[in-house]
């Protein structure tokens, strides 16, 4: 009874991921949702499991497994545009397949339940992001988040526009855009790293997918909360953090709050165990 609950955490996450699989499986009379969503779920408990068991590279295991199937096998060698491109494309055609049902599960309403734990544990771009030596930020946060909502924009012209042109082959169009989009966001994304010394400076000010992720996260289920009894201010917590959160707050409008990206290390850092 206590192995289970022990791992009630991991098998839940099992138990979601397999619900959405086995549901797009038969609704959508397609076999690769139930490979994919299964294959996603089992990835992240694993993850989780080697947490509970103390594996200090537990989140890196999960950012590659998942990372890399999304990066190589969706969009390489599946021709799949997972970016927010490609979201964009599959709404205007109308299409609920492939990006679009990623986008819904992963990055609108999935994050009403495991916040940003997309950005913590699955994102590909983070994956190499994360390889950097900047793990905690050196320098303060800057005000450049609006920076966010001109990429989203801009992202979402881009894909307008192609289709009020009229343009032809737009399918090609994307796979091209997922290619050269990625090149472009790790060459930013590293480049910012090292300029700002923070390895998380591109998912701070840059990233067009944080329009949607933010609010949801607002409202996430999962969430690191605060033992105020065992808590002594020590303030170790927020100097572990990557993303700058006031993790010692408890309430929704804790200070950068919608960034948390679950990656647990202020919990593993904390020396009274109140987190
Ligand atoms: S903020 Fe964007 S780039 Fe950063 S981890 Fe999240 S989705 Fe990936
Ligand atoms: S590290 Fe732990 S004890 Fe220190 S401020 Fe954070 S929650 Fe409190
Ligand atoms: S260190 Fe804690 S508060 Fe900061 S992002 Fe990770 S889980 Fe969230």
């Amino acid at each position: 009874m206590n192995t289970l609950k022990k791992y009630l955490h991991p098998i839940l996450i099992f138990v979601i991921f397999e619900a959405v699989a086995i549901t797009l499986w038969l609704t959508k009379h397609n076999l690769f949702y139930l490979f994919n969503f299964s294959y996603i779920g089992i990835s992240i408990a694993l993850g989780i499991f080697l947490y509970i068991r103390k594996y200090k590279h537990a989140r890196r295991v999960v950012q590659l497994l998942v990372g890399l199937y999304m990066l190589v096998y969706l969009g390489f060698i599946k021709g799949e545009n997972m970016q927010i491109e490609g979201f964009w494309y599959y709404l205007f055609t109308g299409v609920f397949e492939a990006a679009t049902i990623h986008y819904a599960v992963a990055k609108i309403f999935g994050p009403l339940i495991f916040g940003r734990g997309w950005c913590g544990y699955a994102c590909w771009t983070a994956m190499v992001l994360d390889f950097l030596p900047y793990k905690v930020p050196q320098k303060p946060r800057k005000k450049l988040g609006w920076i966010r909502y001109i990429t989203f924009a801009a992202s979402l012209i881009f894909v307008a526009a192609l289709f009020l042109a009229k343009v032809g082959n737009i399918e090609r169009i994307m796979f091209w855009a997922f290619l050269i989009g990625n090149l472009v966001y790790y060459g930013v994304g590293i480049a910012l790293a090292f300029a700002f010394r923070d390895n998380r400076a591109f998912c701070k000010y840059i990233c067009p997918i944080t329009v949607f992720l933010k609010p949801m996260s607002y409202f996430s289920l999962f969430r690191v909360r605060c033992d105020k009894e065992k808590c002594v201010s020590c303030g170790k917590c927020k100097r572990v953090c990557p993303m700058n959160v006031d993790v010692t707050d408890n309430s929704r409008k804790r200070e950068n709050g919608t960034e948390c990206i679950l990656c647990m290390e202020c919990v593993k850092n904390c020396p009274k165990d109140a987190l």
